[in-house]
């Protein structure tokens, strides 16, 4: 395996003081991965330091929420210092705020009596199935049919786009706490989405030609191994397979939580010859890299494995929720922004935090999250402002807050959906009440006196029929029953 040197004061923008010690590129490639969990992250020497009421809260909240972080996270990404407010913390630890005070009080009673197992299973489970666990009808409304059949392991909301969860890879190398897909890391039945066949996802696009692109998700497709990973990826790029497909995404967090995936991982090369090979068949490998804090760019080893992604001639484009607690301030995401772009990556997605798990702990009212985008959009070169937001992922699709402004003296929120359910509503403005409190679609009620929004009888008719709107017409495929 070769290291490539690179000299991170190459980069201006290196102000975080974490507790790196300022470890070479190659000290960091010889850390072994080391993932932290309930039952052992109290081993490790920045835990073990911890105030007892901090260690419980991890333990109380993680018999609810998932909780894993890992070695590197807590070595190079986190301010110790700083702990618990450093965001870095947050971003993988479970705090008490996460969940209500009468939710947190029962696990905390069950735990501290050692209650047996299933006890506290059966409490978790009931206070998780009141944390919205399918939030925007994913597993009813986006679900694809073939020959009649139900794809679970696929999504397919939008016209051009399909999500595919390949079963090894649901899982992630660290727990996000603000994290929309929980309830699968949390073995809630019927939540998983997974699926093994990736020959059912080569005849599913195949059978649609709108289908442009295919997004590999989870969990984190790259937990799997390299050869695993090939499995899905290689039929596709076959002559003759997948003609319609011209981008094939890869959404993971791997870049932020374990950069030697593509460093020094034993199957890192290979990994990097698979980009390389989706590049050479003629299609755009996008990465979809999930940062939320600058600290997740500064160490060495993160740039290096960036300048490996983009060497193989795949694009590199970054998005995350503005979270409260983590990067709510329109200076750090200009930070974080700015840093991308000189890295070569591309700000794509600025999302409001969805209507599931923590929100409590993590959202904002959309106001703020525009007030808080605009002011960062504004602080950052027109390079940069490649990323859109703040977006909903919602029901209808998904809902950009474009601003506050007053129309005919009525106080509104702008409005428009960069994705549609149906496509005919992209980029069609709209208009709801002004509130400072709503976080959601759910809270804003239509202006001037309407009783709904313009998509919104179209989306019950949408909705009336199980599974994705995309999927219905074609019931004779020649390559189907297969399931
Ligand atoms: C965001 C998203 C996509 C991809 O949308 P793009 O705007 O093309 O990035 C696809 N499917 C679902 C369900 C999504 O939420």
């Amino acid at each position: 395996m070769t290291i490539h040197h690179s000299s991170p004061s190459r980069h201006s923008d290196h102000t975080a003081h974490r507790g790196d010690g300022g470890l070479s590129l190659q000290q960091h490639a010889e850390e072994p991965y080391e993932t932290l969990n309930l039952h052992n992250f109290e081993q490790v020497p920045q835990l073990a330091r911890l105030p007892k009421e901090l260690r419980d809260e991890i333990k109380v909240v993680g018999h609810v929420l998932p909780f894993k972080s890992n070695r590197y996270v807590v070595d190079h990404l986190i301010d110790w210092d700083n702990v618990p407010d450093d965001p870095m913390y947050r971003l993988t630890f479970p705090k008490r705020e996460m969940l209500t005070p009468e939710a947190y009080a029962r696990i905390e009673e069950l735990v501290h009596r050692d209650a047996p197992n299933d006890e506290v299973e059966a409490a978790a489970n009931e206070i998780r199935l009141t944390l919205n666990p399918h939030p925007a009808g994913q597993l009813d409304h986006n679900a694809p049919l073939l020959d009649g059949k139900r794809l679970p392991g696929m999504q397919h909301k939008y016209r051009e786009t399909v999500l595919f969860f390949p079963s090894q890879g649901q899982t992630c190398h660290a727990y996000c706490t603000f994290c929309f897909r929980w309830p699968q890391f949390v073995g809630l039945e019927g939540m998983k989405f997974a699926m093994r066949e990736a020959t059912l996802l080569r005849e599913y696009v195949h059978a649609h030609p709108d289908v442009s692109d295919i997004l590999f998700t989870g969990g984190d497709p790259l937990i799997m191994k390299t050869r695993v990973l090939r499995r899905y990826v290689a039929p596709l790029l076959e002559p003759g397979a997948a003609p319609n497909i011209a981008t094939i995404r890869i959404g993971s967090k791997a870049l932020a939580y374990w950069p030697h995936r593509f460093v020094s991982d034993d199957d890192a090369e290979d990994l990097l010859a698979l980009f390389r090979e989706v590049v050479d068949s003629g299609r755009q490998l996008s990465f979809m890299a999930h940062f939320s804090h600058p600290a997740e760019l500064e160490t060495p080893i993160v740039r290096e494995a960036i300048r490996l992604v983009r060497e193989t001639g795949a694009q590199i484009r970054t998005q995350t929720p503005v979270l409260r607690h983590i990067n709510a301030d329109a200076p750090t995401l200009a930070r974080m922004w700015r840093l991308q772009t000189q890295l070569g990556c591309i700000p794509y997605y600025l999302f409001v935090e969805r209507d599931t798990g923590a929100r409590r702990y993590f959202e904002l009212p959309l106001v703020k999250c525009w007030e808080i985008f605009r002011d960062a959009y504004a602080a950052v070169g027109g390079n940069s402002r490649t990323v859109r937001g703040p977006s909903m992922s919602a029901t209808p699709g998904k809902v950009q807050v474009l601003g506050v402004t007053e129309v005919a003296g009525e106080r509104v929120i702008a409005l428009r959906m960069l994705q549609g359910r149906n496509p005919d509503w992209v980029g069609r403005p709209f208009f709801a009440r002004y509130s400072d409190t709503a976080t959601w679609l759910d809270g804003l009620e239509p202006a001037f006196g309407a009783s709904e929004f313009f998509y919104d009888a179209e989306l019950r008719e949408m909705l009336s029929v199980a599974g994705s709107p995309w999927s219905r017409d074609e019931l004779s495929l020649p390559m189907a029953n297969t399931s």
